[in-house]
């Protein structure tokens, strides 16, 4: 499933250069992940690269985004085409 940022993001900015799909970007009230370009880190990485830097553990797995290893990793590559 993507990741999602919850009402705990800081604004930071520690999220935005971890992510290999350039996915995260400044929201209105807090970074958003946009959900077509996020691939929980699949293809590129072992685990899901901003929720390890995220200082207050903001980035979680959004619960009505439930997607298969293979449709992330299809996600990656094409985006990576
Ligand atoms: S899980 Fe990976 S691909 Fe998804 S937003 Fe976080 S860093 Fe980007
Ligand atoms: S690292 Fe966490 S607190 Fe910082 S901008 Fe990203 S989601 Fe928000």
């Amino acid at each position: 499933m993507a990741l999602m940022i919850n009402d705990d993001c800081t604004n930071c900015d520690a999220c935005v250069e971890s992510c290999p799909n350039e996915a995260i970007s400044e929201g209105d009230t807090t970074y958003v992940i946009d959900p077509a370009k996020c691939t929980e880190c699949v293809g590129a990485e072992d685990e899901p690269q901003c929720a390890l830097v995220c200082p207050v553990d903001a980035c979680v797995p959004d619960p009505n985004r439930q997607e298969s290893k293979e449709v992330l990793q299809a996600r990656y590559e094409k985006l990576h085409a």
